[in-house]
């Protein structure tokens, strides 16, 4: 990160390792990732269960914290070294720099509390003038924004339809206006229909509230429709990351090329989807070389000993060897 940039990037990570320990040793989660998500963009991590998506936030933002998990490098928000920060610090941050919305609403909202006190109670935390009739206030106007109608707010979780649960969720998140959202697969417990209103809802809030928004998601057609970066991880590391349109017309890892094509097109002709075969790696002995080595179908010597670094190819970085120039022509192929 830039340190004399006079506006710091709403989140930034450097070189963060996480390691969390296991019956069977050391878990490498994730390995040296660095990004920025500057205000009023939305990110997307994207990739396939156990890539390390939920961990690489939820540690940067010490939702796991050791002894859970040794975490080693930086992470910012709005500037602040989060890592650093002590803890009556980094409550203070909570909701109201930095906002969580869940992919179960249900384990995000307490289920034997009106919306109306579960929204009272976070206004209290954070606010020493706190009046019932102001937070009331406020809990009305993020209801608004949701679309929910406000006499929800005197509704038990339980009373509200799913996608209703996951608007609640977002309001509360919105709360107290916070320069960043982390949303972690915040459609997946959804139908498809309510999918798409979700993600409608997301990215009108995003832009009329100018907050940023790191996107969580193993779906990454949907990703491309929303976000305006994208970082595809496998294996605890950086495979590709770049402009959104860049990944949808033109994706350069063999990765990120095999999870475009196990997803139907949100639009155009309908195509087949193809998975992609084996699992992905055991993070206690991860391969020495690329992590995608045992699955990749253009796999080359070099791939097995060697990791590839994240080098820039035109607007993306990308973490491939038939990038080097003496495997260009064997990408062709
Ligand atoms: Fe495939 Fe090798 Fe590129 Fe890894 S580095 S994605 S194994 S070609």
């Amino acid at each position: 990160m830039d340190q004399d940039t006079k506006t710091p990037p709403a989140f930034a990570v450097e070189h963060l390792t996480v390691r969390y320990p296991s019956e069977r040793g050391w878990v490498q989660a994730i390995r040296d990732v660095s990004l920025q998500v500057e205000r009023g963009k939305l990110v997307g991590l994207a990739g396939e269960s156990g890539s390390g998506k939920s961990t690489l936030v939820l540690a940067a933002t010490r939702v796991i914290r050791p002894p859970q998990v040794a975490v080693d490098g930086q992470s910012f928000i709005n500037g602040r070294s989060i890592l650093n920060l002590r803890d009556a610090e980094l409550r203070k941050m909570r909701w109201s720099t930095f906002s969580f919305v869940t992919q179960s609403a249900m384990n995000a909202l307490n289920p034997v509390m009106r919306l109306r006190d579960q929204m009272r109670d976070t206004i209290r935390a954070h606010d020493r003038s706190y009046q019932p009739s102001v937070a009331d206030a406020r809990a009305r106007e993020v209801m608004d924004m949701v679309e929910l109608p406000s006499s929800k707010l005197l509704s038990y979780p339980h009373q509200l339809s799913g996608g209703q649960r996951q608007r609640a969720v977002i309001a509360l998140a919105l709360l107290l206006r916070p320069d960043l959202i982390v949303m972690d697969e915040p459609t997946t417990a959804l139908d498809v229909v309510v999918q798409r209103e979700i993600i409608d809802l997301i990215r009108r809030l995003q832009n009329d509230q100018g907050f940023a928004v790191v996107l969580i998601t193993h779906d990454l057609s949907l990703l491309l429709e929303v976000a305006h970066h994208v970082i595809v991880l496998y294996g605890g590391r950086v495979m590709e990351a770049g402009p959104a349109e860049q990944l949808v017309e033109n994706p350069l890892h063999p990765y990120s090329q095999a999870l475009m094509h196990s997803f139907p097109p949100l639009h155009g002709a309908v195509s087949a989807q193809v998975g992609i075969p084996g699992a992905p790696p055991d993070m206690v002995s991860p391969p020495p070389g690329c992590p995608f080595a045992p699955r990749c179908d253009r796999v080359m010597g070099i791939c097995r000993t060697t990791m590839p670094l994240l080098q820039t190819v035109g607007q993306v970085d990308v973490a491939c060897h038939l990038m080097n120039d003496q495997n260009r022509e064997v990408k062709t192929l």
